[in-house]
């Protein structure tokens, strides 16, 4: 069984005292839930040291939500991987409103995926297809192009620190979860993309599902078997509601080891 991971990203919100507050909060009430499932938040840039420090010796880890792909230069406004590296676990690529708004290609993001792991961050890789792509019958070549565009010429040892988050977009922020069925089923498919790069390891990578997950529709997504967890937008702002969705992820992985 793959240990689950459930990730906070918490996009452009909270100043850095109310950050931080959170962070403790976080800290306090979801330590006894670690040994379960791994924990990740994804504090903006701004606060993401004040943050780290605070976890540190904690069981709940920390992310950056993006870097670009440079260690240093002229490139203002950017933060680098190399920057991160030692102190901050996780980064996130690929998430669709830096791909949507922020106008990220495929090929920039595989750029990022190296230099993330060239500088030992753990990356979560978001791919996932929009409302017209889904209503026109293209989630298949959508999520195999941008896997196999991110994905090249990374080797099986990065990618043993490598998860996949698919997160249809029309499911982000809207309220509307994909069903269990289909973002089983769409997972399922991305576990299939990975075992071509990666035959002898795509068995034991983790495909977490992402979009409107809240404390009700945790478990349905949970039990299912290629959901090996998620990322949470919204209701990772909450602190109720983020605990409530990772106590829903723990009971199930106690359930399925009975
Ligand atoms: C996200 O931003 O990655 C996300 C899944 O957002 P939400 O949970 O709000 O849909």
């Amino acid at each position: 069984m793959r240990r689950p991971l459930i990730a906070g990203n918490w996009k452009m919100h909270f100043t850095v005292p109310e950050g931080l507050e959170y962070a403790l909060r976080l800290r306090h009430d979801l330590e006894p839930y670690a040994a379960h499932l791994d924990l990740v938040v994804l504090p903006p840039a701004v606060m993401l040291w004040e943050i780290a420090n605070a976890l540190r010796g904690c069981p709940i880890k920390v992310g950056a939500q993006n870097a670009g792909w440079e260690d240093q230069g002229p490139f203002t406004g950017e933060i680098s991987p190399k920057m991160l590296a030692g102190w901050c676990d996780y980064l996130l690529i690929g998430h669709s409103e830096r791909r949507q708004l922020f106008g990220e290609t495929d090929e920039e993001l595989n750029r990022k995926l190296q230099a993330a792991f060239r500088h030992g961050l753990k990356v979560i890789l978001a791919v996932g297809e929009t409302l017209e792509e889904y209503e026109t019958g293209r989630t298949v070549e959508v999520i195999t192009r941008q896997l196999s565009a991110a994905l090249y010429g990374i080797t099986l040892t990065a990618a043993t620190d490598l998860t996949i988050a698919y997160e249809p977009v029309w499911a982000i922020g809207t309220g509307k979860a994909a069903t269990p069925q289909y973002a089983n089923q769409t997972m399922g498919l991305v576990r299939t993309l990975l075992a071509r790069s990666f035959a002898d390891l795509a068995a034991s990578m983790r495909v977490i599902y992402g979009g409107s997950v809240t404390p009700a529709n945790t478990r349905s997504l949970m039990e299912q078997p290629e959901i090996d967890g998620a990322l949470v937008g919204g209701a990772s702002l909450k602190a109720a509601d983020f605990i409530q969705i990772v106590q829903a992820t723990a009971e199930v992985v106690r359930s399925k080891r009975v």
